[in-house]
């Protein structure tokens, strides 16, 4: 059993993911910034597309759908609570639904904050999360619709994967949110290392995502918030780990890189 994944760059920073399980060769799409690119991929692979997965409602997500739709004839899910935001769904799913692509399946898990609504999947066995604009690579979604409560409860979410779990994250936002992190947190060894992967990644203008959650919780500034070591450099010790978040948060919004 086996799920490959495919990343396209869509628009200037999107990305689109094009998942197949290699046992039966059906085929999903995460999120559809723009249908020329994923529909470009699929004409080379010569694969039909008979899934497309939305993460959340924001038009740099959904922009494409009705065009891959229209000619692919591929079904439509997401979010149950988005219903009325969203393109047509042909399954309108919620929290703890399960989906398969092929013999591969995904627990749907609600990690909103960034917007009400928002949805992950998260393949357990293939050891591999579709994040869109909840956690990102170093960093996570700005909270437009929702509170750092929220964002905070979605993040915890994450925290509790295996750690081994591969993020895909919905935009390359990565050398920007690593400026970001490498101040707050300019002592962190991996993190200073994983900014240096990071640049020369971009550099040779290759993708930063996925990133593997053990990574993440060790480099990742908003995942630190629980740890006490990165508690002290706000003089925030005593602190709950959502005021740290807040906090966090707060200094990224006001962030001129
Ligand atoms: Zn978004
Ligand atoms: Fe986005």
């Amino acid at each position: 059993m086996a799920l490959s994944v495919i990343t396209i760059p869509c628009l200037s920073d999107n990305y689109a993911f094009i998942l197949r399980c290699t046992d039966t060769g059906i085929t999903a799409v995460v999120d559809a910034p723009e249908a020329t690119p994923i529909l470009a991929e699929l004409k080379k692979q010569q694969w039909g597309l008979n899934l497309i997965l939305i993460t959340h409602h924001h038009s740099d997500h959904i922009a494409g759908i009705d065009e891959l739709r229209a000619v692919t004839g591929a079904k439509v899910i997401g979010a149950n609570l988005d219903k009325h935001r969203l393109p047509f769904l042909n399954t309108a799913v919620e929290e703890g639904d399960i989906i398969s692509v092929g013999n591969s399946n995904a627990e749907v898990i609600n990690t909103s904050g960034h917007t009400m609504g928002h949805i992950s999947f998260v393949f357990n066995n293939d050891h591999k999360v579709f994040s869109g604009d909840s956690l990102m690579a170093l960093g996570c979604g700005r909270i437009f619709e929702g509170t750092p409560e929220i964002m905070w409860d979605t993040l915890k979410k994450f925290i509790a994967l295996p750690h081994n779990t591969m993020v895909y994250s919905g935009h390359e936002y990565t050398a920007n949110n690593a400026k970001f992190a490498l101040n707050i947190d300019p002592t962190n060894k991996l993190l200073v290392e994983r900014a240096q992967n990071i640049e020369t990644l971009r550099i040779k203008g290759k993708s930063t995502i996925p990133s593997m959650l053990e990574l993440e919780m060790a480099t990742n500034p908003f995942l630190r918030s629980s740890t006490p070591s990165f508690k002290v450099l706000f003089g925030m010790n005593s602190s709950s780990d959502l005021e740290v978040f807040t906090k966090v948060r707060t200094l990224k919004d006001n962030f001129k890189s």
